[in-house]
């Protein structure tokens, strides 16, 4: 008798597939090796590339090249780590990766760096099995990293790129560090479209930056070949396995914000996540990301802001699923590439990007003229953030927050602008808004929380609305609006400050 045929699985059996079939990390592994088994022969868009430094030469015969990985804390999908590799190839030479580890960070606690440094024990592992040295040096980097190129003879630096204030000083504080005959470029591993290349200007917002940025995607928005086993053996080896464990124990950090349990770190974990989104969520996307109750989401912004998981692997993977989920589809890449570009190139050309000076002249006038404007409450940032307010829904979005580790995207919105309208000035608003998303949020000290930051309080890539107290022209949001878009006390429940009281 013919054997049934087995029934064909659909895109979302196969993206959740964990038995059996292919899972996404399989399908990944080997979408790389078709694009390219070696980073050597596939044809690299050096639009990704910049020089930092003024020498651009490649030393003859140097002890290697090194590759800096800050930002993008990731092995595969990452193109500052390939063109490191492709560097060292072509001149045959090893290729050494180095993480600079400044045992206290702004104020990020070991919620942040717990997550950072497991993700970094993968990457160590990764590279160990590719044999490519993985160096975790304690310190600055205009202190450690220069010393490491000098002692090893290294003789070309690659990078990645963040538009932040801190990292952009670490990378200039390391060109002057840098001997002169050190070639140093930055990759920006972390955009689609690289982000000085995308504009070169601040851009007003999302309505001026998505043409571009949809018109270049076609020659960036490519697979990614495989970072491969590397055939130049160094003359040294990491100086010995990094002690993660007591590496953990010798961070100076408040532990008083823990580690969270439903975020498993490393770029295996996201990858997963990855997956399970696109199986479980994605259909959703559209329709209900709008909905604090609703699973739908993807949840990858931890894994994205340390760089764990590219987001242009998971563009990749989403728009597989266009002919089924189309709107979900175009929504993911609205926010995932338009959204978040938009937030890098804020950040990058705008110094004052967490400040009101950063806002445009019509957000700054409008809210110094209604500075002093009667607010109905004014809370410290003590009471904020333990989530005691009259407003059951902030208080059940704070200690979601605080908590968990990731606040929902639309409730974001209404907590920062609530913040304006219980605290003294914009200023201060700004200022305890940045400050609690970054003490709490997993994926805190983000462009993306940044601008989140300044679009809600101080109007950024958004148009002036009809004028009201304490907001003036800044858009307004409120309990009732919420109501009408979700079930409020739902969400009340799930994170009522009683479930917390421990
Ligand atoms: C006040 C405020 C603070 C915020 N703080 C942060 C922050 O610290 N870190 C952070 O990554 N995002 C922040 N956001 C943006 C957004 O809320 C989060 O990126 C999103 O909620 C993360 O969840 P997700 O990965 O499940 O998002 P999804 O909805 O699944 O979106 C996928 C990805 O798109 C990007 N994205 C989504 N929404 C935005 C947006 N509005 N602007 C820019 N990029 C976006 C993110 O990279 C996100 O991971 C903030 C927004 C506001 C209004």
């Amino acid at each position: 008798m013919p054997r049934k045929a087995k029934r064909a699985r659909s895109p979302e059996e196969a993206a959740s597939s964990d038995g059996g079939g292919e899972t996404l990390l399989e399908g990944v592994a080997r979408s790389r090796l078709r694009a390219g088994s070696s980073v050597l022969a596939f044809a690299f868009n050096k639009k990704r590339v910049r020089l930092v430094s003024s020498s651009s030469e490649l030393k003859e015969a140097s002890g290697g090249i090194s590759y800096w990985m800050s930002r993008d804390q990731r092995v595969q999908d990452n193109w500052a780590f390939l063109y490191a590799q492709r560097l060292a190839l072509q001149q045959k030479l090893p290729l050494h990766v180095c993480f600079c580890l400044v045992p206290k960070f702004l104020d990020a606690t070991i919620r942040h760096y717990g997550f950072m440094l497991k993700g970094l024990q993968e990457v160590a592992e990764e590279c160990k099995e590719l044999h490519i040295p993985f160096h975790l040096l304690i310190g600055l980097a205009k202190d450690v990293l220069p010393q490491f190129i000098n002692e090893h003879d290294i003789g070309g630096l690659v990078t990645d790129f963040s538009p932040l204030r801190v990292p952009l000083q670490w990378v200039d504080d390391v060109r002057k560090n840098l001997p002169d005959d050190v070639p140093f470029v930055q990759v920006d591993a972390h955009n689609i479209v690289p982000c000085w290349f995308a504009s070169s200007k601040q851009e007003y917002g999302a309505r001026t930056i998505r043409k571009k940025i949809h018109d270049q995607l076609p020659q960036f928005l490519t697979e990614f070949p495989a970072v491969s086993r590397h055939p130049h053996n160094s003359k040294f080896t990491a100086e010995q396995s990094v002690d993660w464990d007591a590496c953990y124990a010798s961070l100076q950090v408040d532990r008083t914000v823990g580690e969270v349990d439903w975020a498993t770190p490393g770029g295996t974990a996201g990858l997963r996540v990855l997956q399970s989104f696109i199986g479980e969520r994605l259909k959703f996307f559209n329709t209900d990301r709008n909905n604090p109750n609703k699973a739908a989401l993807s949840n990858l912004s931890p894994w994205f802001h340390f760089g764990q998981v590219s987001v242009q692997r998971a563009v990749l993977e989403v728009q597989k699923y266009g002919g089924k989920f189309r709107e979900s589809v175009d929504a993911f890449i609205e926010e995932a590439v338009v959204r978040r570009e938009l937030a890098d190139n804020f950040c990058f050309y705008n110094e004052t990007y967490d400040k009101l000076e950063g806002a445009y002249a019509w957000a700054r006038n409008t809210l110094k003229d209604h500075t002093k404007d009667r607010r109905t409450h004014i809370y410290t940032l003590e009471q904020l953030e333990a989530g005691k307010t009259h407003d059951p829904l902030w208080n059940a979005a704070q200690l979601q927050m605080v908590h968990e580790g990731k606040m929902h995207g639309f409730l974001r919105m209404y907590w920062a602008k609530k913040i304006l309208e219980w605290t003294s000035t914009p200023e201060t608003a700004l200022k305890y808004a940045i400050y609690l998303n970054d003490r709490f949020e997993l994926d805190g000290r983000d462009p993306n929380g940044y601008v989140g930051c300044m679009w809600s309080i101080c109007g950024i890539h958004d148009q002036g609305w009809a004028e009201r107290a304490v907001f003036g022209k800044i858009r307004y949001m409120n309990y009732a609006g919420c109501k009408r878009k979700f079930d409020v006390e739902q969400f009340e429940r799930r994170y009522h400050p009683k479930k917390f009281s421990h």
